[in-house]
């Protein structure tokens, strides 16, 4: 387990290749310079291709990663969440810009989506056991006393005095915008290094692309049940791509599969048909939050929240009697179906 994001299950044969990646300093695929790097608790695969750069610029993105990720990791007791969340109930805070810039975010995307996308889930998932290497589900008597510790009403925060109110025992979680946020801020690096082309892939649930490909660039859909199937493929502009699904992170109990993707409402993982969702926006945080979000929602209220957001896409994936149903929203480039 890494110090900060919860630590993926990450089969051995890939393991095995990536850590022998993550040791060399840089390598040439095709004409981009591919480098790859261990952060928020995944594996970061960055590949600049237009100019050729300097060696230092994926370090500098690297770097605004891992300091991103001492201030939002609710894993680390000494990240800047961890030190607000243990504050709650005594006023306003005063608090950095990037949690300041989260937080505000979040809120706004916990209004969008009608509270499916809640950063204040914090005590949820730490009464299922999600901060811990033994989830499991809470006695009745502790979910009830968690689930009125949840809310978009639990968190306030000030843009102009850069201070967040949260109220007794209320507890910040930006597991579900985190990885969207760092990546739109190291895209921002690189854009101020001059880098005019570049791919930034976290793990399996953030990709972000900086500049145009001819055609656009091409994005596979893969099959959450068995990653080794792609379902489809489409072509994105520059923008992010993100997508959730209840097998990154789960626990079996009493015949039941819970998932770290939680519904505030109902105070307990989401349990749904759904298998994935994918959304494809320009702003990296924003398609990470609704990702989460309209995993909570589902497909059919899903579609309602991205129809309203300019520029925005998903793409749905659900159990069907016969395999996975694939259903999209909003406009996709070069939709192609490649199995079942
Ligand atoms: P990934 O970690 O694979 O990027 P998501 O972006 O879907 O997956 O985020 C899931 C994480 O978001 C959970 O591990 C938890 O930290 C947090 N989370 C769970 N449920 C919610 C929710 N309803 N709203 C906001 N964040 C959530
Ligand atoms: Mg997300």
């Amino acid at each position: 387990m890494t110090r900060a994001f919860r630590s993926r299950k990450v089969r051995t044969p890939l393991a095995i290749v990536l850590a022998a990646l993550a040791t060399a300093p840089a390598w040439t695929l095709g004409n981009g310079e591919h480098t790859v790097r261990y952060l928020m608790g995944t594996w970061c695969d960055l590949v600049i291709f237009d100019p050729p750069p300097d060696p230092g610029i994926a370090e500098s993105a690297f770097r605004e990663i891992a300091r991103l990720e001492d201030v939002l990791s609710s894993w680390d007791p000494q990240s800047e969440v961890s030190q607000l969340n243990a504050r709650s109930g005594q006023g306003p805070q005063a608090v950095s810009e990037d949690l300041a810039a989260v937080t505000a975010e979040s809120a706004a995307m916990c209004a969008t989506t009608k509270g499916a996308f809640d950063p204040t889930v914090g005590p949820l998932l730490r009464a299922w056991g999600f901060y811990s290497d033994t989830p499991a589900p809470p006695t009745p008597e502790s979910g009830r006393s968690t689930a009125s510790r949840v809310g978009c009403d639990q968190v306030h925060v000030q843009r102009d005095s850069r201070s967040i109110s949260l109220a007794e025992g209320a507890e910040l979680d930006f597991g579900g915008i985190g990885k969207g946020y760092a990546v739109d801020r190291a895209i921002a690096i690189l854009k101020a290094h001059g880098v005019t082309r570049a791919k930034l892939d976290f793990g399996s649930s953030s990709l972000a692309f900086l500049g145009k490909l001819d055609g656009g660039w091409p994005v596979v859909i893969v099959d959450p049940l068995d990653r080794a199937k792609p379902l489809l493929s489409l072509r994105v502009q520059e923008g992010s791509v993100s997508t959730s699904s209840q097998q990154e992170r789960y626990f079996d109990s009493d015949g039941h599969r819970y998932g770290h993707i939680f519904d505030p409402r109902l105070g307990r993982p989401v349990e749904s048909r759904l298998l994935s969702v994918t959304v494809i926006t320009p702003q990296g945080s924003t398609a990470d939050a609704l990702s989460t979000g309209l995993f909570v929602l589902g497909a059919t209220e899903g579609k309602r929240v991205i129809a309203h957001i300019p520029g925005a896409s998903a793409v749905f994936v659900e159990q069907g009697p016969n395999g996975p149903l694939i259903s999209t929203a909003g406009k996709l480039a070069g939709l192609t179906r490649l199995s079942h």
